[in-house]
């Protein structure tokens, strides 16, 4: 089970983006409007200090989504909780940070990174 990723303008369930003028989505509650938000913008991004292209944009949330998945119990569950609904962003048919969900989702919602080979 895991989550459809949509366009903002395709019926859904779920926002999956940033809440505008955010860029905190760890400051948010789990299930409050932009909890699921990429704190890596494209663009130039505060935390890494440099300007980021989608895929890379998308990679740094990977690395963020395994750290509080590791370390808030609550926020795993409240991800595991979103089963297979529809979530939302601005990117789809694009690449979106929502992928790293999905992807954790069907690897069986593990609470560390597998070791790479
Ligand atoms: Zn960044
Ligand atoms: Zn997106």
């Amino acid at each position: 089970m895991s989550i459809t990723v949509v366009n903002i303008k395709e019926p859904h369930n779920v926002f999956g983006g940033r809440r505008p003028g955010n860029r905190h989505p760890e400051w948010i509650k789990p299930g409050n409007y932009g909890w699921l938000g990429n704190p890596h913008p494209l663009g130039w991004c505060d935390i890494c200090g440099r300007v980021h292209k989608r895929e890379d944009a998308i990679a740094e949330h990977k690395k963020y989504l395994w750290a509080r998945i590791q370390h808030e119990p609550d926020f795993r569950s409240a991800l595991m909780a979103l089963g297979n609904q529809r979530v939302a962003c601005y990117c789809t048919p694009k690449s979106c940070h929502l992928g790293n969900i999905k992807d954790w989702q069907e690897a069986g919602c593990p609470v560390v990174a597998p070791q790479k080979p």
